[in-house]
Parts: C-alpha cells; structure tokens; sequence
C-alpha cells in the first residue's frame, strides 16, 4: 500500500505549451528549458513529450548527459557554461553547446585541446548582473572567439531580469544587447517565456522559454489559461483522516488555527517534505472532489488540514487536488507568497510521478 499522493504529468500539455511557443515565434527557434529535472516534471518526461523540439537548454554536464542517454540527438545548450577543464573536454565529445559568461570560461576555451570545435553562447550581460560579459565587450570578445580554433561558432546571449513585470519591462536591456551587438552579424538569444509572450522584437534566432512550457504563467497580471498555457502536473493526495472540532478547539503544530464553530477538517496525506510549501497560510486553495475549499492550520512534514465544513460528501479517500489540471499552480504559489516555479521544483523524490 503507497501513501495516496502522486503527481500527474500531462505529456500533451507539454507538447500543447512547446506548440505555443513554437507558435509566438514562428521565426525562431526554441529551446526547451529543462533544468532542476525539467522544473520538478522529469527530463524523461519531457523528452517523450517533445520528441521534435528543435534543441534543449540545461543547467548541469549531468543533466545534459542525461539527455543524451535518452535519445536526445538535437542540440544540448548548458545555460552555464562548464565549471571545469575537463567538463570542457566533456563538452566537446558530447558535442554540447556551451554558455562562456566569465574571463575564466574564455581561457579554458583558449589554452585548451578539444577534440573537436564548440559551438559556444557568448554571455552578455545587459543589467541583471548575475552572469555576463559587460555588453559593450561584444566586439573585442568576439575578435578573441575568432582567433580560437576551439570555437565553431558563436551565437550572442542575454538574459532578462524583469520580463515578467509590466512596469520594468525589458527596454533597458534590450536597448543595451542592441546597442552593444550592433553590426555584429551573428544569431542572438534573449527571450525567456516572459519575453517570448510579450516581447516579439526580442525573439531573434533562438527563444528560450522555461515556465511557460509546464503551464504556469510568468505574469502575476495574467493567468496560465488567459495566455494559452495548459497545466503539466497535477498534484494530489487523499483525505487520510476526518476530525470534528468544537469552537475554540485547534489545529496542527503550534495550534495556529482555532476555530470558532463546529468543524470537519480533513487531514490530508501530503506535507512539506512532499514539497508543499510549509508557509502557505490558512485559506490557501485546494480542491476536495473537484470543489473548492481551503488549507487549514500550519502545514506538517507529511500532512496538511483541509476545511470540509462545506463538504459534508467529503471524507476519508477524497481527492484533493493541491494544484494542477483544475487548480492552477500560480493560484497556490500567490496565496503562498510564492511564485509556480518554486512549487514545480520543489516537489520530492518521494512522491510518485504518473504520466499520462
Ligand atoms: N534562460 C536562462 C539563462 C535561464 O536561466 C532561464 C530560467 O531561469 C530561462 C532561460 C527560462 O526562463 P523562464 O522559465 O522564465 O522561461
């Protein structure tokens, strides 16, 4: 007997919102983001369920290599680059494409042997400062590319800090990439799902959408399904246990829930360590039987409480569904002062994954 959690995935919703993509861009190419396990979907998943995308962008030489040993034949970006020589060395046999966004990444690329040429990302950075060359060395850096025989080619690179927000927008540092890689004749990448959705002038050669490609929005003004987006995972467990309150009587650790009539909680089989975020607070949306209700108390290692005072059907073996196909996941992460990517990622090892 398994406890009576699982996480669904729905392979035609990752094929549906790659389709999306492909459909915003019609000019360019897409990478599939499929880093930290395909945001929590599984790397397997989501290579079953885009057999013909045109390439896939990962974090890590592991998850690449996984790729790899699932078939992949398209291309295999690491969105990093590599951290070590012979990580390099890897890279070329593998024929991964590679990021290089630091002094250091450059060297390696200049002083090694490979085995054969790569194809590299030249990582610029245009005002989010977490990785990059300063924009406006464009010009030298690429004067340096070209006189390394490890580099087959280059495609220029950007990354967005703020695509998702209405009110910052991307025009500084779009203005900036442009400004910097003016009259170099190169392809170029800037667009994460933000920027695929609202941003066209920056879709370019390639697009590199992540979030929007397991259903979830990037946008707090602008729902999943408003855009087109269809949930890749539902999350549900069971109603495991029923308990009748009186008023005054409490809830769960550090009885932060009291309550001040006569209540039916369900405790349900899913907690923290199944991934559930422990600081989403009372009232946080769940669906019991397809219908609506609300988390209860403070959130357990394996467990959480959910109002069933409305639901007198509901009981011990009721489904509710956490997030997912009904329920959607930026709902949760909102009322959890969160965002969905945190929730899809954080899902545990421990819980069960059905594809469907
Ligand atoms: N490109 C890079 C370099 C990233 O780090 C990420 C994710 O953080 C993405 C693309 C995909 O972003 P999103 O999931 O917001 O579409």
């Amino acid at each position: 007997m398994t406890r009576p959690i699982r996480a669904v995935i729905h392979t035609a919703a990752l094929a549906a919102n790659y389709a999306h993509a492909k459909a915003c861009a019609p000019a360019s190419k897409v990478f599939a983001v499929v880093k930290a396990n395909a945001y929590g979907h599984g790397i397997a998943n989501m290579v079953a369920a885009l057999p013909n995308a045109d390439a896939f962008a990962t974090l890590e030489m592991p998850s690449a290599r996984s790729l790899r040993a699932l078939g992949v034949t398209q291309p295999i970006l690491l969105l990093e680059g590599v951290f070590s020589v012979a990580e390099l060395q890897l890279c070329a046999e593998q024929r991964f494409w590679l990021a290089v966004h630091d002094e250091r990444g450059l060297a390696w690329l200049e002083t090694t042997a490979l085995v054969c040429p790569v194809h590299v990302f030249l990582k610029l950075n245009t005002g989010m400062n977490r990785l990059g060359f300063p924009a406006e060395q464009a010009p030298a850096l690429l004067a340096r590319m070209n006189q390394c025989s490890n580099v087959a080619s280059v495609t220029l690179m950007a990354h967005f800090a703020s695509a998702d927000d209405p009110e910052q927008g991307v025009a500084a540092q779009y203005a900036r990439f442009e400004t910097a890689c003016a009259g170099l004749d190169l392809a170029k990448t800037l667009a994460n799902s933000a920027a695929l959705l609202a941003y066209p002038e920056t879709h370019h050669q390639w697009v590199r959408p992540g979030i929007s490609l397991y259903g979830s929005s990037p946008f707090s003004t602008q729902s999943a399904t408003e855009l087109g987006l269809q949930a890749a995972m539902t999350l549900t467990a069971e109603v495991i246990s029923v308990q009748n309150l009186q008023a005054g009587d409490a809830v769960g650790y550090g009885a932060s829930f009291i309550a001040d009539r006569a209540m039916r909680i369900g405790t349900v089989a899913c907690g923290y360590a199944d991934g559930y975020p422990r600081h989403a607070p009372t009232g946080t949306p769940v669906l019991v039987d397809g219908m609506a209700s609300r988390l209860i108390g403070r959130i357990s290692m394996d467990m959480l409480a959910v109002d069933l005072s409305e639901l007198p059907k509901a009981g011990v073996g009721s489904q509710v569904e956490l997030w997912g196909k009904n329920l959607s996941i930026d709902d949760v992460a909102k009322a959890a002062g969160t965002i969905g990517y945190e929730l899809m990622c954080a899902v545990a090892a421990r819980v069960p994954v059905f594809v469907e």
